[in-house]
C-alpha cells in the first residue's frame, strides 16, 4: 500500500472520529442543559441564553465545519497532502470553537492537544508546526477573551501557563514521533530496496549478469500462459558458442570467459525491452522474443549472430561463432515439446556445419 492510499484511508477514520466526536460532545452538552434546567440552574426554553451561547451555537459551528471538512475532502482536485491538512485544520477550528465557549483549563487543553495527536499521524513536520501554531493561536485568543471579560484570576494564569507547557510539550512529542517514523520508514525503504537486490541476484547468473537457467524455465511458463490468455506470440532461440572447448583448452579459461561475457553482452545489446536474455547453462544460452513474429524475432538473432562473429579478443584474432535455433509459439505443444523444439532445431544447426541459425522451416538461414 502507498503512501497515499494510506492516508486516504487515515483520512476517512479520522473524519469519522471527527463527527463521532462532535455528536457525542453535542449529545453531552445537551443533556448537561437538561440537568442544569433541572437544577434550576437556567431556564428549559429555547430563548435561554445559555441553550443558544452555550449549547445550540458551538454544536452548529461544529457540524458545519464538520461538513465543510468532508466537502473539501471529497473535491478530487485538490492533493492528498492538502486533504490531510483540511482534515486537521477542521479539528483545529473544532478545537478554537470548544475553547472560546468552555475557556476551562481541562476542557481547552485536551481540545488543543488533539488536532497535534491526529496532525502526528500523517508523518508531515509542516503539518504538525501549522497545527501547534493554530493551537497557540486558540489558546492565546481564549486568553485575550478572559482578560478581557476580567475573568482572570491566580489559579487561572497559572492554568493557562501549563496550558502553554502541554502544547510546548505536546508539540515536541508530534515532532520526535514524526522523526523517528521517518527514520523507520526509510529503513523499510532500504530493506525493500535490499530485498528486490536480493531477489534480483538469485534470478540471475552471476557472471554474464543475463537471467537464469531457473528464471528461464519460468519466463518461458509464463511467456506460454501469456499466449494461451492474450494471445501473445514469441519466439524461442537456443544459442550454443561453435568448438567453445578448444578455446578454452587454447587460450584458458580467462579466455572463454572473455568470450561468454562478449555474447552476454551482445544479447543484451539487441534485446529489445519486451525480450529476455538467459544463460542457460555453460556456454548455452537462450533468448525470448516476445510479442514479434518470427521473421522479427529473426532479424535479432541474425543480428547478434553477425556481430558475435565480428567481435574482436584480447588474446586472439580468431573468429568465434554460434550456431542457433528458433521456434516460434503456436499454442498447441507443452512447454516440454516446444522446449525441445528450440533445441533439436540447435542440434541441426549444430550438424550441419555450425556458425548458423535454423528456423523451424528447417531452412538454413545465416552461414
Ligand atoms: P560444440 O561446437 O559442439 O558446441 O562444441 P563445444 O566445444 O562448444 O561444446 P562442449 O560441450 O564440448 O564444450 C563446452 C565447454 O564449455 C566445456 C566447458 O569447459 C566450457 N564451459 C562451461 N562453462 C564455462 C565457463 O563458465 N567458463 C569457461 N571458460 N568455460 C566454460
Ligand atoms: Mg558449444
Ligand atoms: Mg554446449
Amino acid at each position: 500500500m502507498d503512501n497515499q492510499s494510506l492516508f486516504e484511508r487515515y483520512r476517512v477514520h479520522f473524519s469519522r472520529a471527527i463527527a463521532l466526536a462532535i455528536v457525542v460532545a453535542s449529545g453531552i452538552e445537551i443533556i448537561a442543559y437538561f440537568v442544569l434546567a433541572r437544577a434550576g440552574a437556567c431556564a428549559l426554553s429555547f430563548t435561554d441564553p445559555y441553550l443558544l451561547h452555550k449549547v445550540l451555537l458551538p454544536i452548529g459551528l461544529n457540524i458545519a465545519i464538520c461538513v465543510a471538512v468532508m466537502a473539501i475532502n471529497h473535491a478530487s482536485k485538490i492533493t492528498y497532502k492538502a486533504k490531510n491538512g483540511v482534515i486537521i485544520h477542521g479539528a483545529s477550528a473544532i478545537a478554537f470553537v470548544i475553547a472560546m465557549i468552555h475557556r476551562e483549563f481541562v476542557v481547552n487543553t485536551s481540545a488543543c492537544l488533539f488536532p497535534m495527536i491526529l496532525s502526528a499521524a500523517f508523518n508531515d513536520k509542516k503539518l504538525i508546526s501549522r497545527t501547534f501554531v493554530f493551537s497557540l493561536v486558540t489558546i492565546t485568543v481564549t486568553v485575550i477573551c478572559s482578560a478581557l471579560d476580567g475573568g482572570i484570576d491566580l489559579i487561572n494564569h497559572i492554568n493557562y501557563i501549563v496550558m502553554y507547557g502541554f502544547l510546548i510539550v505536546g508539540y515536541f512529542a508530534c515532532s520526535l514521533s514524526e522523526k523517528y517514523s521517518q527514520l523507520y520508514l526509510r529503513l523499510i525503504k532500504q530493506q525493500a530496496r535490499d530485498n528486490a537486490q536480493l531477489q534480483d541476484t538469485l534470478l540471475r547468473d552471476s557472471m554474464t549478469g543475463l537471467y537464469n537457467h531457473r528464471t528461464f524455465h519460468m519466463e518461458l511458463t509464463a511467456a506460454i500462459s501469456a499466449y494461451q490468455e492474450k494471445g501473445r506470440a514469441f519466439c524461442l532461440a537456443m544459442i550454443d558458442i561453435d568448438h567453445f572447448k578448444q578455446v578454452n583448452d587454447r587460450y584458458g579459461h580467462d579466455g572463454g570467459d572473455e568470450v561468454l561475457h562478449k555474447l552476454a553482452t551482445i544479447l543484451k545489446q539487441f534485446c529489445q525491452p519486451e525480450d529476455k536474455a538467459f544463460r542457460y547453462g555453460g556456454e548455452e544460452f537462450a533468448v525470448l522474443f516476445s510479442a514479434k513474429t518470427m521473421e522479427e524475432s529473426l532479424q535479432l538473432l541474425q543480428k547478434m549472430h553477425e556481430t558475435f562473429s565480428k567481435t574482436k579478443y584480447t588474446f586472439t584474432e580468431d573468429i568465434i561463432t554460434f550456431s542457433a535455433g528458433i521456434a516460434g509459439y503456436c499454442g498447441d505443444q507443452s512447454k516440454a515439446v516446444f522446449f525441445d523444439r528450440a533445441d533439436d532445431l540447435l542440434y541441426k544447426a549444430k550438424e550441419n556445419g555450425r556458425n548458423q541459425i535454423r528456423t523451424d522451416a528447417e531452412t538454413n538461414v545465416t552461414v
